[in-house]
């Protein structure tokens, strides 16, 4: 491991001039990802800045009716929190999804949609990667590319995200609060992530001194209507293959509001709201599901082993809509 210095910060605004007072450092708090990449050499920051004091460990009301999730708390606590089960089913059934119990009660969720990719050339330093060393050249491209991206890829990187949490959160339309030096602001969840284009080592739109305070889940939460189905090569402690967070408002057996993100297909969560937008006022029905999946992967493009993808991501949104659809209990 290479050497670095350490502090701990009390307070947002001591962490934001911390961060921006070093080149190259970087916040921790679980540390399940960041030091893992430090280990192998992938991630080198010259400082690190525990935020794990900070008090952004709660779980509150928001002013929109909806509820805010602070940074801090554990997915863990997040999944296990009475509101977020009985409001957010959705987010707690998709987080329980991801990586273990050991881990959960370690991950916060301001660091889980931040993990970084799990391409293994990205973890592999004597390989090239435009990720981890800008200008290198993708080794997956024309390498093994079984656990790669379909949809939104470019020739810089085929990549996919791998937070599970991220897909639920991308489906609830969640906001992101942030700060940094220049003060607070929102952005959608939908714009915390990029598509690689030709600056794949850019994971997100975040400054460099911005960091994420919470996020505020809207009041709609689907909680009649939902499910996160998650396709994997082994039933636990696996990431995505191909998954889909679904929520659905369903009134006197029409769709009102469909909303399907995918995971495991792109750099980011995957959302398509013209395709959602098909199932308005359409009773929910196999044939209708079919549209919606189909205008889903209608740009995807396979590699050279992943392929498959696109059939399975197809299969598995008509099978995520049939059970929501039917869901009406909380998990
Ligand atoms: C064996 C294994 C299996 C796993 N399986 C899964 C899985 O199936 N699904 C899944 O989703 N995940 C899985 N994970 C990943 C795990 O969920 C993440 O490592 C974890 O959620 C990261 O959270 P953290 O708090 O530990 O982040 P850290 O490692 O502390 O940080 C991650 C990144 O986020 C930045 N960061 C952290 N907090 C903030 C903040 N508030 N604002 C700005 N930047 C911040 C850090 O600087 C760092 O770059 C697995 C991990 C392991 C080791
Ligand atoms: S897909 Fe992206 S992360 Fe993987 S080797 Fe290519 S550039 Fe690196």
């Amino acid at each position: 491991m290479n050497p670095f210095t350490y502090t701990k910060a009390e307070n947002v605004a001591k962490a934001v001039d911390e961060i921006s007072s070093h080149s190259r450092a970087k916040f921790i708090a679980g540390g399940t990802n960041l030091l893992d990449l430090m280990k192998v050499n992938v991630m080198r920051p010259s400082h690190l800045v525990d935020i794990t004091h900070l008090d952004l460990d709660k779980i509150e009301e928001n002013a929109t009716g909806g509820l805010r999730l602070g940074a801090l708390v554990t997915n863990a606590d997040t999944a296990y929190h009475p509101e977020v089960k009985k409001r957010y089913p959705l987010l707690s059934k998709t987080i329980l999804a991801g990586a273990s119990a050991q881990l959960r009660n370690m991950a916060t969720n301001g660091g889980n949609p931040l993990q970084r990719t799990r391409c293994y050339y990205f973890y592999d330093t004597a390989t090239p990667c435009n990720k981890r060393e800008p200008g290198s050249g993708c080794s997956a491209i024309n390498g093994f590319n079984r656990i790669h991206a379909i949809l939104g890829t470019s020739e810089s990187c085929i990549a996919t995200h791998p937070s599970d949490m991220a897909v639920a959160l991308a489906a609830l339309e969640a906001q992101v609060l942030v700060s940094g030096k220049k003060g607070e602001r929102t952005l959608n969840f939908a714009d915390l992530h990029r598509l690689p284009g030709n600056t794949p080592e850019q994971d997100t739109n975040l400054a460099p001194d911005e960091i994420i305070t919470g996020y505020d889940l809207p009041a709609q939460g689907f909680a009649q209507h939902y499910t996160y189905l998650k396709i994997r090569d082994r039933e636990s402690y696996a990431f995505a293959l191909v998954s889909v967070a679904v929520g659905l408002a369903i009134e006197s057996g029409s769709i009102i509001t469909a909303r399907v993100a995918l995971g495991g297909v792109a750099h980011k969560p995957w959302r398509v709201p013209e395709a959602e937008a098909l199932l308005t006022g359409k009773t929910p029905t196999r044939e209708n599901f079919t549209l919606l999946a189909e205008a889903y992967l209608q740009r995807a493009q396979g590699y050279q082993h992943n392929t498959f993808k696109i059939e399975l991501a197809k299969q598995a949104i008509v099978r995520a809509l049939e059970q929501a659809s039917q869901t009406k209990a909380n998990p």
